[in-house]
């Protein structure tokens, strides 16, 4: 006997878990997989070091979100590492000097938001913003500049580049691409 099972795919569980099929069923590590752009995944751009009840879920529209700032992680890894990786010559695909751009945060639900501290309003809860990890402030500068050139290049604004460093010293580079009313916010952030 066969029985089918007619998933309401509009119903929503709670405000941010849009996709019930695809969550409720256990298919959130496949989904978690999967490629955005050549090099980021969602599971990169939506992890985070807390243990939420909610999961850290996207909706649809953050993961669109998401999607929009991956031409400017691939152009940024392409130009940093042609610029100060690669040696002359070396193919961007298979040289092992290639440094990887590490989101440290991407995607954060209210409860994973309000765990670290982040702003109520923060671009990293509609997946609009992403916190790149650097070395010290040299590589945070080099990534602030490179993104600010590619603005340029593409005239099109981007609504927060922040070079944060915390109480640890640690630094990263925040950025944020809003689907309109961008504002090119340009501010160094020390929570020393
Ligand atoms: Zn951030």
């Amino acid at each position: 006997m066969t029985v089918n099972i007619e998933l309401n795919k509009q119903a929503r569980l709670s405000q941010h878990l849009a996709s019930p099929s695809e969550a409720a069923l256990g298919h959130l590590s496949e989904l978690n997989g999967s490629r955005l752009s050549p090099h980021f995944t969602l599971g990169e751009l939506c992890k985070t070091s807390v243990n939420s009840l909610d999961g850290n879920i996207p909706s649809h529209v953050d993961i669109e979100n998401l999607k929009r700032l991956c031409p400017w992680l691939e152009d940024l890894r392409f130009t940093y590492n042609s610029l100060y990786c690669l040696k002359p010559g070396e193919d961007y695909e298979t040289s092992k000097n290639v440094e990887p751009i590490i989101i440290t945060s991407g995607y954060r639900s209210p409860e994973v938001n309000r765990c670290v501290g982040g702003a109520y309003s923060s671009n990293h809860l509609t997946g609009c913003a992403v916190d790149i990890r650097c070395t010290g402030v040299e590589q945070a500068i080099r990534y602030a500049a490179i993104l600010l050139d590619m603005a340029d290049d593409r005239q099109e604004d981007f609504d927060e580049l922040l070079i944060e460093r915390n109480r640890k010293g640690h630094y990263w580079v925040h950025f944020a691409v809003r689907p309109k009313d961008n504002r090119r916010k340009v501010l160094l952030i020390d929570k020393r």
